[in-house]
């Protein structure tokens, strides 16, 4: 009798064998000297957006597979047998939590510039809600973004930012409106090559330490 979980179909085992092939061959090997120096290459995103990996449930219009999130959890359960936690982490801010609203939400001009390349891997993304004085109250955020022209000032820092050293780019939270809590918050597209954009070197962790966590902000004076 099979033990497989009715969520997951035949088309799910496929994929569950292809990727169990790529941790087995390309991570596993690898992960215990990326944790030892505390960095996983950026060939690790390029290498996963190639084999299709960074797009499962996002539309084939974007270069996604157009696969349901069962097909997500299986993604993250075998990255999950890497051997380590840090790329399933690094791999899941860009697969579901980076990108999810520029595919919901987002113009086909975003879609185009970030979406397309976060699903081929060759942008990487990160998502920017903690900040060093708000922590897990994101309602409590101080990052303030405001109309100049048609752009955006904002000032702030976030901390604790996976993927953050080496980010393309941020989708990140930002108080644009007048009111406190939860409302007036944006989620605001940061090119992180934008002038006036810094983020520190890698923060040091007890674990996952090949994830590259960062502090970002205008106001964060480290080189990248
Ligand atoms: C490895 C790692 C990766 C991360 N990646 C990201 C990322 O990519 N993007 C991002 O935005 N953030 C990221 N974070 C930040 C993470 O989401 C925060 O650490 C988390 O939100 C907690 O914030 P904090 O550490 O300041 O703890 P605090 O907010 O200070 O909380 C400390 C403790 O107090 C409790 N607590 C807090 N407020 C209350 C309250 N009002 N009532 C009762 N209990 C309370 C909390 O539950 C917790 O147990 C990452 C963190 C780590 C460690």
């Amino acid at each position: 009798m099979s033990t497989r979980h009715p969520i997951f179909l035949a088309d799910h085992d496929e994929l569950r064998a292809s990727v169990r092939h790529f941790v087995d061959t390309e991570l596993r090997p690898h992960v215990d000297d990326w944790e030892a120096k505390g960095f996983f290459p950026d060939d690790v995103f390029r290498r996963a957006g190639e084999l299709g990996f960074l797009g499962l449930h996002y539309p084939e219009e974007w270069g996604g597979a157009g696969g349901d999130l069962a097909a997500e959890v299986v993604l993250i359960e075998e990255l999950g047998q890497a051997g380590c936690g840090a790329i399933a982490m690094a791999l899941g801010v860009q697969t579901d939590m980076a990108t999810p609203a520029i595919a919901e939400f987002g113009t086909d001009d975003q879609k185009e510039r970030y979406l397309r390349p976060a699903i081929a891997g060759t942008k990487i993304a990160a998502i920017a809600i903690t900040e060093p004085d708000a922590g897990s109250d994101a309602a409590a955020i101080k990052t303030k973004g405001v109309r100049d022209g048609d752009t955006w000032r904002v000032n702030g820092t976030k901390m604790f930012i996976t993927n953050g050293v080496r980010a393309d780019f941020l989708t990140c939270v930002v108080r644009t409106g007048e009111e406190d809590g939860h409302r007036g918050v944006s989620l605001l597209l940061i090119d992180t090559d934008l002038l006036g954009v810094s983020v520190s070197l890698k923060l040091e962790k007890l674990g996952m330490r090949s994830t590259s966590t960062a502090r970002a902000g205008n106001r964060c004076r480290s080189p990248r």
